[in-house]
């Protein structure tokens, strides 16, 4: 293996087509920021636009801004941008609630279709290292409809997909290893075996191209503050096929899903269309920010989109890898992501045998932020440190940099200093 020097990766940098992306975002001097698959950097334009929603469309224009500004439009606006990332059409998709509450709307929506069209099937199929709101949010609905959730281990789903199984629900971008599935193919293995499928793109939107409508998928949610850079709290997304958007209601039946919402009617009437997955009224200040955050992975389109986007996140994972294995072969350290690419959306996972939390700690006080995900130890799973590689933002130089002074902390055992193994309340 030859080894990799810092010059090589500043020449990279000053050929990489997206390097200009990077002046979008306000990033602080002297920080190298790992960590946008968890919350994603601020783009410069977000301040300026909330501030100007505030003082001119609430502070002057008040309730009229409803109107004067389309504020009552912009969940489909936002949405439509959105679309263009993941292989959405116009009007299939919302920007709307929590990931977490559109879970819910269209994992009841995929049991409400089965219940009708498969009655006999009463299982819900997804991974055991699934993130855990998914899982929690299906054991509610599980329990709501008498049917039970069966959850396997990596690799396993398909070859559970039994005639009992109504709905497999993946999210496409693990969070914790980064390995990514192949969303067209396990559609169709799905469908196959007469199984719905409800996909969480939380890791994959802004990370790695979708295309929801070319793989047939039936149903996916995604999340705003992630690779979309919408915010701390940013609303998030929701899409339905349009073979099935308007065969059933989704639970939640709030005044801004109803077909007519001024209308001001006692009874419950659903829009057409993916309208009616929204519920109350939209979080207008966080809609905008989302709004500008959206605009940053849009800004990449006339460079060739998100495959160029992919491109430079793989060409940024895989010289992240390959620096570990050159630099950090003295430590116990495992890359725990796929190594092959095409098996990988945009972050690496690494193990490390030790305190790794004490690791991450040392990392981010030598300002290189990742961040630490406990393993279940009853189960086996691996602590993993993990690193997230966003395209818009990050240089080559930056993952030089990073892997340099994680092996500085390691040689130096500097890790091992008291203060950090304290934990804050968020991890
Ligand atoms: C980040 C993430 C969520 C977040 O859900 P919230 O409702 O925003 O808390 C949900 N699912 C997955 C897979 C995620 O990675």
């Amino acid at each position: 293996m030859t080894t990799i020097h810092r010059q090589h990766c500043i020449t990279l940098d000053a050929t990489d087509p997206l390097a200009a992306l990077r002046e979008q975002f306000t990033l602080p001097d002297d920080l190298i920021y790992l960590d946008g698959n968890s919350l994603g950097a601020l783009p410069r334009a977000t301040p300026v636009r909330v501030q100007q929603v505030m003082s001119d469309e609430w502070g002057e224009g008040l309730i009229r801004s409803w109107n004067t500004a389309g504020w009552i439009d912009l969940p489909r606006r936002v949405g439509n941008k959105i679309a263009r990332l993941v292989g959405a059409a116009p009007d299939e998709l919302v920007v709307t609630d929590s990931t977490s509450i559109n879970l819910y709307k269209v994992l009841s929506a995929a049991l409400a279709i089965t219940r009708a069209d498969a009655p006999q099937r009463r299982v819900i199929v997804s991974e055991r290292e699934n993130f855990p709101t998914d899982l929690y949010m299906a054991q509610s609905l599980a329990a709501q409809y008498g049917m039970q959730l069966v959850l396997v281990e990596k690799g396993q789903a398909l070859s559970r997909l039994r005639d009992d199984v109504a709905v497999l629900l993946l999210t496409q971008v693990n969070y914790r290893s980064g390995a990514l599935h192949d969303m067209a193919a396990v559609t169709a293995a799905a469908h196959a075996a007469g199984v719905l499928t409800v996909w969480d793109l939380a890791h994959s939107a802004g990370a790695v191209p979708v295309d929801l409508n070319g793989a047939q998928a039936d149903f996916a949610i995604g999340c705003g503050y992630k690779y979309l850079n919408g915010g701390p709290g940013a609303p998030a997304f929701v899409w339905v096929h349009a073979r099935h958007v308007n065969r059933v209601e989704q639970p939640l039946s709030g005044w801004h899903g109803h077909a007519a919402p001024f209308v001001f009617t006692p009874g419950y009437q659903p829009a057409q269309g993916i309208a009616r997955y929204l519920c109350g009224t939209p979080t207008l200040l966080s809609l905008a920010a989302l709004d500008c955050g959206v605009d940053t992975v849009l800004a990449a389109e006339p460079l060739g989109g998100m495959q160029a986007l992919r491109r430079k996140s793989l060409a940024l994972s895989d010289l992240f890898i390959r620096l570990v294995q050159e630099q950090l072969s003295a430590h116990p350290i495992t890359v725990a992501t796929p190594l092959d690419a095409a098996q990988r959306g945009s972050q690496v996972s690494l193990t490390f045998d030790g305190d790794g939390y004490a690791v991450m700690q040392a990392l981010i006080a030598r300002g290189v932020i990742g961040d630490f995900r406990a393993g279940d130890k009853a189960r086996g799973d691996p602590d993993l440190l993990r690193f997230g590689f966003t395209p818009l933002y990050l240089r080559h130089v930056d993952v030089f940099d990073a892997v340099q002074t994680l092996r500085d902390i390691l040689d130096s055992g500097t890790w091992r200093e008291a203060r950090f193994a304290r934990k804050g309340a968020v991890t």
